[in-house]
């Protein structure tokens, strides 16, 4: 959607998450949408909808809302995250290679490896902060790339420009799986990739109570691709989640610069604490990575991980001993969330790859919500000091 203001200003992301598309309104002057709870429509409508899982106001509704805010041509919802990446994978065939990051989302991983590999859909894994890993892509000539930055939970950056740059030099198309940031912090189209694909659940919804996923894009056939997906494999939202999601992510805005201001804030000030082996925070000094984070993110995001000085039982006695970090899936509420990565989002990936990627034992991820920063500031501190 377009919205030009007469004297021809491009609003801001702020003022665009909070105006979306009115034509639901009829006579009424109703300022929030309502939810189109139906499977089906009148046939021949001008608006061309039929059956609510090829399509209903209210995916529409939010579709051009994610549009309007990652500046893409497309957009498609989903009903989860993972169903936009089934989505996507989905439109490949038999005997294709997706490359990836090692260091994915698990359940994108076991996806990958448990379910499209059934079906003959090969995915291979390499380090894609490491320039080296850009001959694999001469090497393989794969059909797909896959890249999350920052990665979940080790937080390591990937240079999309860069990437992007390597792959369309052979027309190979580009996925970035961009959860972490949102098009307020980072902009893969804008930064060369084919898709931003977002689950929608964590920061975009943002208040822990809908689940969807959405991929953006500038390419027409990519989006036939995902529309096509979407009805004949059933991975359509709820009329529901939608809306809940289009009312969510109008102080998105305001929530994930606060959440990035708290978390940055918190990372610099317990990075020297006795407990902490290691503490990663894109933004921080001590980021390998931290220049190419600047570059490509506008804030440093609200996730912080931490290897702690501790054993597996240890680890899992300090999360006990927070009082506003629940232990618990999930990331990007308004409520700050503490998980254990190698027993819970990685639990499904073998022992032997979680080492080699860093996912121990003593690792921790935080997810810093709207809570007041020093309220959770000092919560963290003296669950740590209680193990000196
Ligand atoms: C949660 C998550 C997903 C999956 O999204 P769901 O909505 O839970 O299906 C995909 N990628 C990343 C990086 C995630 O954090």
């Amino acid at each position: 959607m377009t919205m030009k203001s007469k004297d021809n200003r491009n609003p801001s992301f702020r003022t665009k998450a909070i105006h979306h598309r009115k034509d639901f309104i009829g006579g009424t002057g109703s300022l929030m949408p309502p939810i189109f709870q139906t499977s089906t429509f009148e046939f021949g409508n001008k608006d061309a909808f039929d059956y609510t899982r090829s399509g209903n106001p209210n995916f529409r509704i939010l579709e051009s809302l994610l549009n309007s805010l990652e500046e893409s041509n497309y957009c498609t919802v989903f009903n989860s995250g993972i169903s936009a990446i089934t989505a996507i994978a989905s439109s490949l065939k038999s005997n294709d290679i997706i490359l990836c990051e090692k260091n994915l989302y698990g359940c994108t991983i076991r996806l990958f490896e448990q379910v499209f590999k059934k079906f003959g859909i090969k995915s291979q894994f390499i380090d894609f902060t490491n320039s080296e890993s850009y001959k694999t892509i001469d090497e393989l000539n794969p059909q797909l790339i896959w890249i999350e930055t920052p990665t979940n939970p080790l937080l390591k950056i990937v240079d999309i420009k860069n990437v992007c740059l390597e792959a369309n030099k052979k027309g190979i198309p580009v996925v970035v799986d961009n959860t972490f940031c949102t098009s307020y912090i980072q902009k893969p189209i804008e930064l060369g990739a084919t898709l931003s694909l977002i689950s929608t659940t964590k920061f975009i919804n943002g208040h822990s109570d809908a689940l969807g996923g959405a991929v953006m894009t500038m390419d027409k056939a990519w989006n036939d691709k995902l529309k096509f997906a979407q009805k004949s494999l059933g991975l359509q939202p709820s009329p529901m989640d939608c809306w809940l999601t289009t009312r969510g992510v109008k102080t998105l805005p305001l929530r994930i610069e606060y959440q990035s201001n708290s978390a940055e804030n918190i990372a610099s000030k317990l990075l020297n604490h006795p407990l902490i082996n290691t503490l990663n925070y894109p933004f921080l000094r001590t980021h390998s990575s931290k220049e190419i984070a600047k570059k490509q993110m506008r804030l440093g995001g609200s996730m912080i991980t931490m290897k702690l000085k501790l054993n597996k039982e240890e680890t899992f006695l300090f999360c006990k001993k927070l009082k506003f970090f629940t232990l618990a899936e999930s990331l990007g509420g308004v409520e700050s969330l503490v998980s254990h990565p190698s027993t819970m989002s990685h639990a499904s990936v073998d022992k032997k790859t979680k080492e080699s990627i860093g996912i121990t034992d003593s690792l921790i991820r935080f997810s810093i919500g709207c809570e007041d920063s020093d309220d959770l500031f000092y919560d963290l501190k003296q669950a740590l000091d209680q193990f000196k």
